[in-house]
């Protein structure tokens, strides 16, 4: 193996991750990244003193993260020391309401007991069944690679599927336990992480909230890009060759297998085996000559899209939490606008980061870094020329909304705003139809097997690790992906 070379095309959190499993193991490791800087959806933006994280901001699942760094022979302790989270957002339903999410269990049953009397018990019990799914799941369903169709499709894990109850809706099964409507949202709405409509989705993802509430959430100092910048120490440590602004144009195909890439450049490099790091169906459409697998893969369900909004801010607003979710008085009909229409209500929903209350170094001393992500449908033939109007209207909602809760003056203190539209996810980090949250949806019938797999069934030495492949989205997820990808490699190469 020692000899064997490796093009990794991508130094997301999944290429890092992946280069470092297959150096550690002796492989002599190049990546070839596009951009000037490592890290993909989980990068980076500084400017004026500001720190903003460009996507990824909420820092959940920790024991996953646990599990892959000690497979990479990291330590998540000692390599990413961070602030405990113990209220992970503030749930903000109208000016006078809001909840506070919290593993505090006295402060948490104080406000669920406030809102609906006998709703904390039910809230124990939800979290404690959610929990045992994301167990079980990660256990049977996201943990490992499926080789053959019946490593799936079993009797055993047919009845794994009905105790993962993905045959009811989440928003059926949430009003088991709750009536008030804000606690039904408390419970569903991270759904969205995921690129999933909380009202469709199967209540196998009340493992997200339960997740949440059992192993808690910490912010890395210095930000979430933090983990890009171990995982890129730790490879470079071993000897892992990282060129940015080097864009991959094509992967080079001989009969069954790939035998290197051709640069944007130009230039040809060879390769023994080929990681795609980059969107699995931007792979399949640009970098792989054409085939039947792309179209099928166009025909697939996408995950929704963000308009984001980074502002530079001269004050701070402590009515904020470190992350809010400001949901909007029409939450289902913003949810229909988002996953039917592609679109975007003209009141949506909302989520704000504000870390500098938590890690001083995110923005100049007594000023903010902020960070709105609007959940919006992704990009599709119709509404192209719609991304402008859709980004002004969403920043005068956000104003207005934010000018109700008490930040009368917000909009006067904006020193400088970076805006990203589904088209720029596209653009800078190639993510089909600018489907942020995983492009290929998380529903059962594209999980597991469903997925599109870690190893391409032509071309034999050619893997992909990311959000779009096995398991799924996120960077929990997508860091177990490179830990699945390169046992696969291992096991292949033996
Ligand atoms: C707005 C937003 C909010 C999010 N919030 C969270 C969150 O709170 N918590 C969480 O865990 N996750 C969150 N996520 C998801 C998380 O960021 C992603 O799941 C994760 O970062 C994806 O990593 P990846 O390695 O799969 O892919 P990417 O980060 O997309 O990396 C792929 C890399 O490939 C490069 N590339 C593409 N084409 C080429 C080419 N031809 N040649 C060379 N290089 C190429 C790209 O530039 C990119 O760097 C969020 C994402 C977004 C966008």
């Amino acid at each position: 193996m020692k000899h064997k070379r490796v093009i990794i095309i991508g130094a997301g959190v999944a290429g890092l991750a992946t280069s470092i499993a297959l150096a550690r193991q002796g492989f002599k490791v190049s990546i070839f990244e596009k951009n000037p800087e490592a890290g993909g959806r989980c990068g980076i933006i500084r400017r004026e003193g500001h720190r903003f994280d460009l996507g990824a901001t909420i820092f959940l699942m920790p024991g996953i993260y646990r599990e892959v760094f000690d497979y990479l022979g990291m330590s998540l302790d000692k390599d990413l020391p961070g602030t405990d989270l113990p209220d992970i957002y503030r749930l903000i339903y109208n000016e006078t309401d809001f909840l506070d999410f919290s593993t505090n269990e006295a402060y948490l049953k104080e406000q669920l007991e406030k809102t609906e009397p006998g709703s904390y018990k039910q809230a124990q019990k939800y979290v404690a069944t959610g929990y045992k799914m994301y167990q079980l799941a990660m256990e049977h369903l996201l943990g490992k690679n499926f080789y053959r169709l019946f490593d799936f499709v079993n009797l055993k894990n047919l009845r794994l599927l009905a105790a993962l109850k993905i045959h009811i809706r989440h928003q059926q099964y949430v009003a088991r336990f709750f009536t008030h409507s804000y606690l039904k949202t408390a419970f569903t709405f991270q759904n969205i992480y995921v690129g999933q409509n909380p009202l469709k989705a199967p209540a196998l993802f009340s493992m997200l909230p339960a997740a949440e509430l059992s192993e808690g959430s910490l912010f890395p100092a210095g930000g979430m890009h933090r983990i890009v910048e171990v995982l890129r120490e730790k490879a470079l440590s071993l000897g892992v060759e990282l060129q940015c602004n080097t864009e991959v144009q094509s992967i080079l195909t001989d009969k069954n297998r790939v035998s290197g890439v051709q640069l944007a450049d130009q230039s040809l490099h060879e390769a023994d085996i080929i990681v795609a790091n980059a969107d699995l169906p931007y792979v399949y459409k640009e970098l792989l000559p054409p085939g039947r697998k792309s179209k099928q893969l166009e025909r697939k369900s996408y995950s929704c899209s963000a308009i984001v909004f980074h502002w530079g801010l001269d004050k701070q607003y402590p009515q904020l939490g470190h992350h809010n979710v400001l949901l909007s008085a029409d939450y289902k009909k913003g949810l229909e606008t988002i996953f039917k229409h592609n679109s975007m209500s003209n009141e949506p929903s909302f989520y704000i980061h504000t870390p500098a209350r938590t890690d001083a170094t995110a923005a100049p001393e007594g000023q903010e870094s902020m960070t709105v992500i609007i959940p919006v449908g992704h990009l599709d033939e119709s509404n192209r020329d719609q991304w402008q109007q859709l980004k002004q209207i969403g920043r005068e909602y956000v104003i207005a909304r934010l000018q109700k809760q008490g930040l009368n003056d917000i909009e006067e203190h904006i020193k400088f705003e970076i805006c990203y539209l589904p088209q720029t996810w596209q653009s800078l980090l190639h993510v089909c139809k600018g489907s942020v949250f995983g492009s290929i949806n998380h529903n059962i019938l594209q999980m597991g097997y469903f997925r599109p797999h870690n190893k391409h069934a032509r071309y034999k030495n050619l893997y992909f690790a990311g959000g779009s492949t096995h398991p799924g989205n996120g960077v929990p997820l997508v860091l177990l992906s490179a830990k699945l990808c390169s046992q696969r490699i291992l096991k292949d190469f033996k």
